[in-house]
């Protein structure tokens, strides 16, 4: 008997999934269960007024 498990793409349950943003509705590759909103929504910080994590990009002096 050879049991051999060859390593691809599924690693356990960190796989990557296809998700639908919340957002823009566009389909995206979520790290985890609880991302619903794609990076470049996230960046915008338009989708969740209240939550400001990435406030470099656009900064008003
Ligand atoms: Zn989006």
């Amino acid at each position: 008997m050879s049991y051999e498990k060859t390593p691809t793409a599924e690693e356990g349950d960190v796989t990557l999934k296809v998700r639908k943003c919340l957002s823009c509705q566009t389909p995206f590759q979520s790290a985890w269960s609880g991302e619903r909103v794609c990076p470049k929504c996230k960046t915008s910080s338009s989708w969740r007024a209240g939550t400001p994590r990435n406030s470099t990009a656009s900064r008003r002096s």
